[in-house]
């Protein structure tokens, strides 16, 4: 969390709620996994449903499922049609997730693939309307290289922990995923062919899109 703890409960109290089945998906992960603090949480998560519900998206990506929060907040604004793709590498992650997704009024629309996203991604073409990168840190090159060919015109990446609760603007951290998104950030920054923006809601988040023709 990077704007102080006081504001951050103030905007979550002005922010809409936390779904009803979410809460219980959200207590099982904190009773279960060591890391619960890994899931977007009811703010973030609303962000990016809304972003997909205003972007209109169908076909959505997702690399990091976790125990499934973010999918769900995601999946629940798709038209019946939408599909939802998430990759998750961690098979006790994954078993959540998938008993979740298939609780859910969404399981149609989610499909989760196990196994190392990069591996995954080889055998899907896209397009992607909306790609949500919140996985390994060190790995966020390699998904952005390959998910940016594969996004839809229109199409929008998210990309989750870029301030890495500010240490990327402290040039004295040198943690292995800081210094990898430190680099992943440079590169969005001076790649020509997107327009970016960082938010720095929670860990911060980069908005990205293709740079149109205007
Ligand atoms: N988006 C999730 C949510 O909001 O609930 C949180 C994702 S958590 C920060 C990151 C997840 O990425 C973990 O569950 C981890 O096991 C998974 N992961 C790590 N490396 C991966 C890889 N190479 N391929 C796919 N998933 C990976």
């Amino acid at each position: 969390m990077i704007v102080r703890p006081v504001v951050e409960a103030y905007a979550e109290a002005h922010s809409t709620g936390e779904p009803p089945g979410l809460a219980a998906l959200a207590e099982e992960t904190r009773g279960l996994c060591e890391v619960p603090q890994m899931m977007v949480g009811p703010m973030q998560g609303h962000l990016l449903a809304l972003l997909v519900g205003m972007l209109r998206a169908r076909d959505v990506l997702e690399i990091g499922t976790f125990t499934g929060y973010s999918a769900l907040c995601m999946a629940a604004e798709l038209p019946p049609d939408g599909t939802l793709v998430t990759c998750e590498v961690d098979p006790g992650h994954a078993a959540i997730a998938r008993r979740h997704f298939a609780a859910s009024p969404y399981a149609d629309r989610i499909e989760l693939r196990l196994g190392p996203a990069l591996e995954q991604l080889k055998s899907m073409e896209g397009p992607f309307d909306f790609v949500f990168i919140d996985a390994d840190k060190q790995g966020y090159a390699d998904y952005y290289d390959a998910v940016l060919p594969r996004l839809s015109e229109t199409g929008v990446i998210a990309v989750d922990n870029v301030l890495q609760f500010g240490g990327v603007a402290n040039p004295l951290d040198d943690k292995p995923d800081t210094v990898a998104l430190r680099a992943f950030n440079d590169k969005v920054r001076d790649d020509p062919r997107v327009e970016q923006v960082m938010l720095t809601v929670r860990e911060g988040i980069t908005l990205i899109r293709r740079v149109r023709a205007r």
